[in-house]
């Protein structure tokens, strides 16, 4: 008997919750509802700040990329593929950029596995 009090009481409590849990949610999701513009805007913003077309393919012309020819270029530690003329953000890591040599942005090509002219 008492055992089955017990459960009974269990259940009853989950019950509860579960009711609570599901109430709760639906308030969230009308908050997110709510939020989900500025959460947009936000995430555009930081797509600005990463700019996709400084992500190099494998045939890359590392010289062409120095446009200034000051013999400096900006690499990604964590992406090689990812190079500019300007500090910048990289697009894939988010990560500051580092100033490279032109020759150490090409060997470090060619440890991530590019052919470099
Ligand atoms: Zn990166």
């Amino acid at each position: 008997m008492n055992t089955k009090s017990f459960l009974k009481f269990i259940l009853n409590f989950l019950v509860i919750l579960i009711i609570t849990a599901s109430a709760g949610q639906t308030g969230c999701s009308k908050d997110s509802n709510t939020k989900a513009p500025a959460a947009q805007t936000q995430h555009a913003e930081k797509k600005d700040a990463g700019d996709l077309s400084i992500v190099r393919d494998k045939n890359v012309d590392v010289d062409s990329l120095d446009q200034n020819k000051n013999g400096y270029l900006y690499q990604c530690a964590m992406d090689y593929d990812v190079i500019s003329d300007k500090p910048g953000i990289c697009p894939k890591c988010g990560m500051e950029l580092k100033e490279v040599t032109l020759a150490q942005a090409k060997k470090n090509l060619i440890d991530y596995g590019f052919q470099v002219k």
